[in-house]
């Protein structure tokens, strides 16, 4: 696997490919950490995520309902 599509160093690195894996895996996170929400139904950590915008809230509990 090339260099480029690893993210080993710290999440100040500025390198794109860097900037890019960090931007990835933090958006993973954040839809496991809702999946799980939807999952246990903690509406407070489903409002809070609809509130931010950074995860379609509705389309997770669609999935999870499937
Ligand atoms: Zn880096």
């Amino acid at each position: 696997m090339p260099h480029d599509n690893i993210h080993t160093c710290s999440y100040s690195c500025e390198r794109p490919a860097c900037i890019r894996a960090q931007r990835d895996e933090l958006a993973q996170r954040l839809f496991e950490l809702v999946a799980e929400a939807v999952a246990a139904e903690r509406q407070e950590i489903l409002k809070l995520a609809d509130s931010l915008g950074y995860v379609d809230v509705d389309a997770i509990r669609a999935r999870s309902e499937a």
